[in-house]
Protein backbone atom coordinates (compact mmCIF):
# COMPACT_ATOMS: atom_id res chain seq x y z
CA UNK A 1 0.00 0.00 0.00
CA UNK A 2 1.17 3.47 -0.98
CA UNK A 3 2.17 5.96 1.71
CA UNK A 4 -0.08 8.77 2.70
CA UNK A 5 1.35 12.24 1.60
CA UNK A 6 1.73 14.49 4.29
CA UNK A 7 0.73 17.67 2.35
CA UNK A 8 2.82 20.28 3.90
CA UNK A 9 1.25 23.04 1.56
CA UNK A 10 -2.40 21.91 2.63
CA UNK A 11 -0.97 22.38 6.05
CA UNK A 12 0.80 25.71 5.67
CA UNK A 13 -2.58 27.06 4.07
CA UNK A 14 -4.77 26.33 7.12
CA UNK A 15 -2.21 27.61 9.31
CA UNK A 16 -1.82 30.72 7.57
CA UNK A 17 -5.68 31.03 7.87
CA UNK A 18 -5.95 30.19 11.41
CA UNK A 19 -2.71 33.23 12.30
CA UNK A 20 -4.42 35.74 10.03
CA UNK A 21 -7.66 35.41 11.69
CA UNK A 22 -5.24 35.66 15.43
CA UNK A 23 -3.30 38.55 14.15
CA UNK A 24 -6.68 40.64 13.32
CA UNK A 25 -7.88 39.75 16.77
CA UNK A 26 -4.22 40.95 17.97
CA UNK A 27 -4.41 44.27 15.67
CA UNK A 28 -8.08 45.11 17.27
CA UNK A 29 -7.08 44.62 20.76
CA UNK A 30 -3.62 46.62 20.83
CA UNK A 31 -3.95 48.85 17.57
CA UNK A 32 -0.93 47.57 15.97
CA UNK A 33 0.32 44.32 13.74
CA UNK A 34 2.74 42.03 15.06
CA UNK A 35 5.81 42.94 12.94
CA UNK A 36 9.25 41.34 12.00
CA UNK A 37 12.54 42.60 10.71
CA UNK A 38 15.24 41.13 8.58
CA UNK A 39 18.80 41.80 8.93
CA UNK A 40 20.53 40.85 5.88
CA UNK A 41 23.86 41.60 6.34
CA UNK A 42 25.99 41.51 2.68
CA UNK A 43 24.34 40.28 -1.03
CA UNK A 44 24.42 36.11 -0.99
CA UNK A 45 21.23 35.18 -3.68
CA UNK A 46 19.75 32.71 -1.34
CA UNK A 47 19.20 34.33 1.85
CA UNK A 48 17.59 37.31 -0.27
CA UNK A 49 15.82 35.18 -1.92
CA UNK A 50 14.71 33.54 1.35
CA UNK A 51 14.51 37.18 3.05
CA UNK A 52 11.67 38.71 0.39
CA UNK A 53 9.64 35.43 0.90
CA UNK A 54 9.98 35.92 4.30
CA UNK A 55 8.55 39.70 4.09
CA UNK A 56 5.98 38.69 1.35
CA UNK A 57 4.53 36.42 3.82
CA UNK A 58 4.39 38.86 6.70
CA UNK A 59 2.34 40.76 4.44
CA UNK A 60 0.21 38.30 3.54
CA UNK A 61 -0.81 37.90 6.87
CA UNK A 62 -1.59 41.31 7.92
CA UNK A 63 1.57 41.48 10.39
CA UNK A 64 4.31 44.48 9.34
CA UNK A 65 7.95 43.34 8.00
CA UNK A 66 10.93 45.46 7.46
CA UNK A 67 14.30 44.36 5.62
CA UNK A 68 17.11 45.93 6.91
CA UNK A 69 19.86 45.78 4.41
CA UNK A 70 23.63 45.99 5.97
CA UNK A 71 26.94 45.86 3.74
CA UNK A 72 29.23 42.56 3.51
CA UNK A 73 31.77 44.33 5.36
CA UNK A 74 29.59 45.78 8.45
CA UNK A 75 31.83 45.49 11.36
CA UNK A 76 30.41 44.02 14.64
CA UNK A 77 30.12 47.09 16.28
CA UNK A 78 27.32 48.29 13.15
CA UNK A 79 25.44 45.11 13.04
CA UNK A 80 25.17 44.76 17.16
CA UNK A 81 23.68 47.98 17.63
CA UNK A 82 21.54 47.68 15.03
CA UNK A 83 20.37 44.47 16.84
CA UNK A 84 19.84 46.27 19.60
CA UNK A 85 17.63 49.04 18.34
CA UNK A 86 15.44 46.50 17.43
CA UNK A 87 15.53 44.73 20.55
CA UNK A 88 14.02 47.91 22.36
CA UNK A 89 11.32 48.88 19.59
CA UNK A 90 8.22 48.29 20.45
CA UNK A 91 6.39 47.90 17.05
CA UNK A 92 8.98 44.93 15.85
CA UNK A 93 7.93 41.61 17.78
CA UNK A 94 10.59 39.33 16.04
CA UNK A 95 14.45 40.15 14.63
CA UNK A 96 15.19 37.22 12.31
CA UNK A 97 19.28 37.58 11.31
CA UNK A 98 19.82 35.89 8.24
CA UNK A 99 22.18 33.42 7.92
CA UNK A 100 24.99 32.85 6.48
CA UNK A 101 26.80 35.64 7.82
CA UNK A 102 30.00 37.27 6.48
CA UNK A 103 32.81 35.56 7.67
CA UNK A 104 34.05 37.94 9.54
CA UNK A 105 31.03 37.81 11.68
CA UNK A 106 29.84 35.29 13.68
CA UNK A 107 26.52 33.81 15.09
CA UNK A 108 27.49 34.06 18.73
CA UNK A 109 27.72 38.11 17.71
CA UNK A 110 24.65 38.61 17.14
CA UNK A 111 23.09 35.99 20.23
CA UNK A 112 24.97 38.40 22.63
CA UNK A 113 22.81 41.34 22.46
CA UNK A 114 19.68 39.77 20.08
CA UNK A 115 16.88 39.66 22.93
CA UNK A 116 15.58 35.57 23.53
CA UNK A 117 11.91 37.88 23.66
CA UNK A 118 12.51 38.60 20.15
CA UNK A 119 14.54 35.65 19.04
CA UNK A 120 11.41 33.68 16.76
CA UNK A 121 14.20 31.81 14.86
CA UNK A 122 15.09 29.73 18.27
CA UNK A 123 18.93 30.20 17.85
CA UNK A 124 19.68 32.33 21.27
CA UNK A 125 21.08 29.48 23.73
CA UNK A 126 18.28 30.56 26.04
CA UNK A 127 15.43 29.09 23.57
CA UNK A 128 17.71 26.28 22.34
CA UNK A 129 17.81 26.14 26.89
CA UNK A 130 14.68 26.71 27.71
CA UNK A 131 13.84 23.79 24.96
CA UNK A 132 16.11 21.10 26.59
CA UNK A 133 14.43 21.69 30.24
CA UNK A 134 10.99 21.57 28.65
CA UNK A 135 10.18 25.06 29.39
CA UNK A 136 8.24 27.40 26.57
CA UNK A 137 10.51 28.71 24.08
CA UNK A 138 10.99 29.78 20.85
CA UNK A 139 11.35 26.88 19.04
CA UNK A 140 13.21 27.19 15.34
CA UNK A 141 10.58 27.31 12.93
CA UNK A 142 11.77 24.17 10.64
CA UNK A 143 11.65 21.88 13.59
CA UNK A 144 8.27 22.99 15.14
CA UNK A 145 6.88 22.60 11.25
CA UNK A 146 7.71 18.89 11.67
CA UNK A 147 5.92 18.73 14.61
CA UNK A 148 3.09 20.16 13.53
CA UNK A 149 2.35 18.07 10.37
CA UNK A 150 2.97 14.93 12.35
CA UNK A 151 0.37 16.76 14.95
CA UNK A 152 -2.09 17.53 11.84
CA UNK A 153 -1.38 14.18 10.60
CA UNK A 154 -2.70 12.69 13.87
CA UNK A 155 0.37 10.36 14.49
CA UNK A 156 0.95 8.83 17.96
CA UNK A 157 4.61 9.80 19.38
CA UNK A 158 4.05 8.20 23.18
CA UNK A 159 6.20 5.13 23.35
CA UNK A 160 7.17 5.05 19.46
CA UNK A 161 11.02 4.75 18.35
CA UNK A 162 11.91 7.89 16.85
CA UNK A 163 15.25 8.49 14.65
CA UNK A 164 16.74 11.67 14.00
CA UNK A 165 19.56 11.50 11.27
CA UNK A 166 21.53 15.10 11.65
CA UNK A 167 22.30 16.60 14.79
CA UNK A 168 22.49 20.86 13.96
CA UNK A 169 21.19 22.99 16.46
CA UNK A 170 18.85 24.52 13.81
CA UNK A 171 16.93 21.24 13.17
CA UNK A 172 18.50 17.72 14.18
CA UNK A 173 18.82 18.78 17.88
CA UNK A 174 15.36 20.51 18.12
CA UNK A 175 13.56 17.80 16.55
CA UNK A 176 14.82 15.47 19.06
CA UNK A 177 13.87 17.35 21.87
CA UNK A 178 10.57 17.78 20.70
CA UNK A 179 10.16 14.08 20.31
CA UNK A 180 11.52 13.67 22.99
CA UNK A 181 8.70 15.90 24.93
CA UNK A 182 5.63 13.90 23.08
CA UNK A 183 7.27 10.74 25.10
CA UNK A 184 9.19 9.08 21.63
CA UNK A 185 12.38 7.49 22.13
CA UNK A 186 14.80 9.29 20.82
CA UNK A 187 17.98 7.92 18.52
CA UNK A 188 19.72 10.85 16.87
CA UNK A 189 22.61 9.74 14.38
CA UNK A 190 25.08 12.06 12.66
CA UNK A 191 27.69 11.24 10.16
CA UNK A 192 29.58 9.38 12.41
CA UNK A 193 27.01 7.02 13.14
CA UNK A 194 27.92 2.93 12.12
CA UNK A 195 25.37 1.24 10.37
CA UNK A 196 23.06 3.42 9.45
CA UNK A 197 20.62 1.63 7.89
CA UNK A 198 20.16 -0.34 10.57
CA UNK A 199 19.56 2.11 13.08
CA UNK A 200 16.99 3.89 11.19
CA UNK A 201 15.19 0.85 10.60
CA UNK A 202 14.30 1.06 13.72
CA UNK A 203 12.44 3.92 13.74
CA UNK A 204 8.57 4.21 13.72
CA UNK A 205 9.07 7.87 13.12
CA UNK A 206 12.00 9.30 10.92
CA UNK A 207 13.17 12.68 10.84
CA UNK A 208 15.29 13.15 7.96
CA UNK A 209 17.92 16.48 9.26
CA UNK A 210 20.78 16.21 6.91
CA UNK A 211 21.26 17.20 2.93
CA UNK A 212 22.09 14.94 1.31
CA UNK A 213 20.26 13.97 -1.97
CA UNK A 214 18.57 10.59 -1.64
CA UNK A 215 20.83 9.28 0.89
CA UNK A 216 17.80 7.12 2.86
CA UNK A 217 16.56 4.62 0.25
CA UNK A 218 13.43 2.28 0.70
CA UNK A 219 15.37 -0.10 2.10
CA UNK A 220 16.46 1.83 5.58
CA UNK A 221 12.84 2.44 5.83
CA UNK A 222 10.89 0.24 8.84
CA UNK A 223 7.47 -0.35 6.91
CA UNK A 224 4.99 1.63 8.27
CA UNK A 225 6.60 4.26 9.27
CA UNK A 226 5.99 7.57 9.65
CA UNK A 227 8.92 9.84 7.65
CA UNK A 228 9.53 13.47 7.70
CA UNK A 229 12.24 15.00 5.07
CA UNK A 230 13.31 17.73 5.77
CA UNK A 231 16.39 17.74 3.59
CA UNK A 232 16.39 20.33 0.56
CA UNK A 233 18.74 19.09 -2.01
CA UNK A 234 19.34 19.60 -5.61
CA UNK A 235 19.76 16.46 -8.39
CA UNK A 236 20.46 19.02 -11.84
CA UNK A 237 17.77 21.62 -11.18
CA UNK A 238 15.58 19.24 -9.59
CA UNK A 239 14.73 19.88 -6.11
CA UNK A 240 14.74 16.55 -3.66
CA UNK A 241 14.78 15.57 -0.14
CA UNK A 242 17.20 13.42 1.91
CA UNK A 243 15.08 10.67 1.30
CA UNK A 244 14.28 8.61 -2.12
CA UNK A 245 11.08 9.55 -2.42
CA UNK A 246 9.76 6.69 -4.49
CA UNK A 247 11.18 4.30 -2.75
CA UNK A 248 10.04 4.96 0.52
CA UNK A 249 6.24 5.75 -0.22
CA UNK A 250 6.43 2.16 -0.94
CA UNK A 251 7.57 1.56 2.35
CA UNK A 252 6.09 3.81 4.60
CA UNK A 253 2.32 4.52 6.24
CA UNK A 254 3.02 8.44 5.67
CA UNK A 255 5.30 10.67 4.02
CA UNK A 256 6.39 14.44 3.15
CA UNK A 257 7.43 15.02 -0.54
CA UNK A 258 9.91 17.58 -1.28
CA UNK A 259 8.73 19.81 -2.75
CA UNK A 260 5.58 20.60 -0.68
CA UNK A 261 6.34 19.25 2.61
CA UNK A 262 8.46 20.82 5.06
CA UNK A 263 9.65 23.72 3.43
CA UNK A 264 6.12 25.50 3.45
CA UNK A 265 5.15 24.79 7.23
CA UNK A 266 8.53 26.15 7.99
CA UNK A 267 7.34 29.66 6.94
CA UNK A 268 4.01 29.43 8.27
CA UNK A 269 5.93 28.44 12.00
CA UNK A 270 7.68 31.67 11.38
CA UNK A 271 4.62 33.61 11.35
CA UNK A 272 3.46 31.60 14.13
CA UNK A 273 6.32 32.61 16.40
CA UNK A 274 6.01 36.50 15.87
CA UNK A 275 2.46 36.33 16.88
CA UNK A 276 3.55 34.35 19.97
CA UNK A 277 6.37 37.14 20.30
CA UNK A 278 4.18 39.93 19.88
CA UNK A 279 1.45 38.50 22.51
CA UNK A 280 3.87 37.85 24.91
CA UNK A 281 5.21 41.04 24.63
CA UNK A 282 2.33 42.78 24.78
CA UNK A 283 1.17 41.25 27.75
CA UNK A 284 4.35 42.33 29.21
CA UNK A 285 3.78 45.84 28.61
CA UNK A 286 0.13 45.96 30.49
P1 LIG B 1 23.82 20.79 8.71
O1 LIG B 1 24.79 20.63 7.59
O2 LIG B 1 24.04 21.83 9.74
O3 LIG B 1 23.67 19.39 9.46
C1 LIG B 1 23.62 18.19 8.76
C2 LIG B 1 23.66 17.04 9.71
O4 LIG B 1 23.65 15.84 8.96
C3 LIG B 1 24.90 17.00 10.60
O5 LIG B 1 24.53 16.74 11.93
C4 LIG B 1 25.72 15.87 10.01
O6 LIG B 1 26.46 15.13 10.97
C5 LIG B 1 24.64 14.96 9.45
N1 LIG B 1 25.18 14.13 8.39
C6 LIG B 1 25.94 14.51 7.33
N2 LIG B 1 26.26 13.43 6.59
C7 LIG B 1 25.70 12.38 7.17
C8 LIG B 1 25.68 10.98 6.89
N3 LIG B 1 26.31 10.48 5.81
N4 LIG B 1 25.03 10.15 7.73
C9 LIG B 1 24.37 10.65 8.80
N5 LIG B 1 24.35 11.96 9.13
C10 LIG B 1 25.00 12.80 8.33
O7 LIG B 1 22.40 20.99 8.00
P2 LIG B 1 21.02 21.61 8.56
O8 LIG B 1 20.60 20.89 9.78
O9 LIG B 1 21.09 23.08 8.58
O10 LIG B 1 20.06 21.22 7.34
C11 LIG B 1 19.84 19.87 6.99
C12 LIG B 1 18.98 19.84 5.74
O11 LIG B 1 17.72 20.45 6.03
C13 LIG B 1 19.54 20.63 4.55
O12 LIG B 1 19.18 19.97 3.35
C14 LIG B 1 18.82 21.95 4.61
O13 LIG B 1 18.74 22.58 3.36
C15 LIG B 1 17.47 21.48 5.09
N6 LIG B 1 16.68 22.52 5.73
C16 LIG B 1 15.36 22.52 5.42
C17 LIG B 1 14.55 23.48 5.92
C18 LIG B 1 13.09 23.41 5.58
O14 LIG B 1 12.40 24.39 5.71
N7 LIG B 1 12.59 22.24 5.17
C19 LIG B 1 15.06 24.57 6.75
C20 LIG B 1 16.42 24.38 7.17
C21 LIG B 1 17.20 23.40 6.62
P3 LIG B 1 27.70 15.74 11.80
O15 LIG B 1 27.07 16.57 12.88
O16 LIG B 1 28.40 14.55 12.32
O17 LIG B 1 28.49 16.55 10.82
Amino acid sequence: MEAQILDGKAIAKQLKEEIATEVESFKAEHGYAPGIAVVLAGADPASQTYAKQILKSFDNAGMTSQLIAMDADTTKETLQAKIIALNEDPMVSGIIVQMPLPAHLAQSMVTDVLSPDKDVDGIHPVNAGRLMLGLEAFVPATPAGGMEILHRAGVQLKGKRAVVVGRSAILGKPMAMLLLAEHATVTICHSRTVDLGSVIREGDVLAACVGKAHMITGDMIKPGAVVIDFGINYIGDKMVGDVDFEQAKEVASAITPVPGGTGPVTNAMLLKNTLMAAKRLAVRAK
